[in-house]
């Protein structure tokens, strides 16, 4: 169950269909805990998602749910991801929205990475 305030996890939502292999993504890197691919509509010249394999709605849901393996295991896949996109050297925005007001649109937690360019600062 997702934490309270949160809807259901949504078994249909696009990112647990790519993760069933149901569509395809351009993929960058999987292991037990998370899947990175090629964001769809890029921001950036390098825009890469990483979504955990487990079943949570957003970041509120990852970090009140996921075990301790899980949590670590997720958030070592990113720097991964990063430094195997030749990310490091020059420095790289993540980034992750949570709920309505920040338009999450796809509800299943994703980390968006971001690089390739000097980013500029936030916006918001
Ligand atoms: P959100 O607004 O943080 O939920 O971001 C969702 C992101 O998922 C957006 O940047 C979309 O471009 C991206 N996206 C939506 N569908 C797909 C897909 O099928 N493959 C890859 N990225 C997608």
């Amino acid at each position: 169950m997702p934490v309270s305030g949160l809807p259901p996890y949504d078994e249909g939502n696009i990112f647990a269909r790519i993760l069933r292999g149901e569509i395809p993504s351009r993929k960058v890197h999987e292991d037990e805990y998370a899947l990175a691919f090629h964001d769809i509509a890029p921001q950036a010249p390098v825009h890469v998602l990483v979504i955990p394999k487990g079943r949570y709605v957003s970041a509120a849901d990852f970090t009140a749910q996921a075990g301790p393996e899980e949590m670590a295991g997720f958030w070592r896949a990113v720097g991964q991801v990063a430094r195997q996109l030749g990310l490091e050297g020059q420095g790289y925005r993540i980034l992750t929205n949570m709920g309505a007001d920040a338009g999450q649109e796809v509800p299943h937690f994703h980390v968006h990475i971001f690089g390739g360019k000097p980013l500029g600062p936030m916006l918001v």
